[in-house]
């Protein structure tokens, strides 16, 4: 079943950092994620990833990736763009493409590719499915985040407790989404942070 706009996702205390009880769907946009107990002054730079083989230039603008019909656990990836001193920016570039639920790309079309700004509290919001694997590579969503005038971060996002996270070279756990399960469908949450 597919989320509704009006359906909230609660992600419990405790899954994330104690307090950062977090809501998420579009009613409740507005309310304050922060202060964040994820980011602490002078943390280091989201580490930069290999592009891969199946980046596509323009995408469309959108937040929700799902498409009607298509295979696959929802997920709802939810977070912050922060500069090393905790700054939220708003206005960020992030550019999000991924494997379908059998690990393939669109590389005709833009299935499972978008891309989305910040918000004016640096927030960003994707919803999408849970990536298939493909030969070679553990579950990962690709993503590049430039702030407003700044350098393009190229990088990969795992998913904690997944097998293959132990045989991708390039699999690194700084990188892993903080997930929950909420009835059937996923949330995840992810902090980057830019120069
Ligand atoms: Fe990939």
């Amino acid at each position: 079943m597919i989320d509704t706009p009006t359906r909230r996702v609660v992600l419990q205390a405790g899954v994330f950092a104690a307090g950062s009880l977090l809501l998420v769907d579009g009613s409740v946009a507005q309310a304050p994620l922060a202060p964040t107990p994820a980011c602490h002054d002078g943390d280091d730079r989201t580490m930069a990833q290999t592009e891969g083989p199946y980046f596509k230039p323009a995408s469309p603008e959108r937040t929700e990736l799902f498409e009607e019909g298509m295979a696959g656990q929802p997920i709802e990836l939810v977070g912050f763009v922060f500069t090393r001193a905790c700054k939220p920016l708003a206005g960020a570039l992030l550019d999000f493409w991924q494997a379908d639920d059998k690990g393939r790309y669109d590389n005709s079309g833009f299935r499972l590719r978008g891309h989305q700004f910040s918000d004016a509290e640096g927030r960003y919001r994707l919803r999408s499915i849970v990536p298939g694997i493909y030969p070679g590579r553990t579950r990962h969503i690709h993503v590049k985040v430039q702030p407003r005038g700044g350098p393009v971060l190229t990088t990969q996002l795992y998913f904690p407790g997944e097998p293959k996270n132990r045989s991708d070279d390039l699999f690194r756990k700084e990188l892993l989404l903080r997930t929950a399960k909420n009835s059937g469908s996923l949330a995840g949450r992810f902090d980057f942070v830019v120069a």
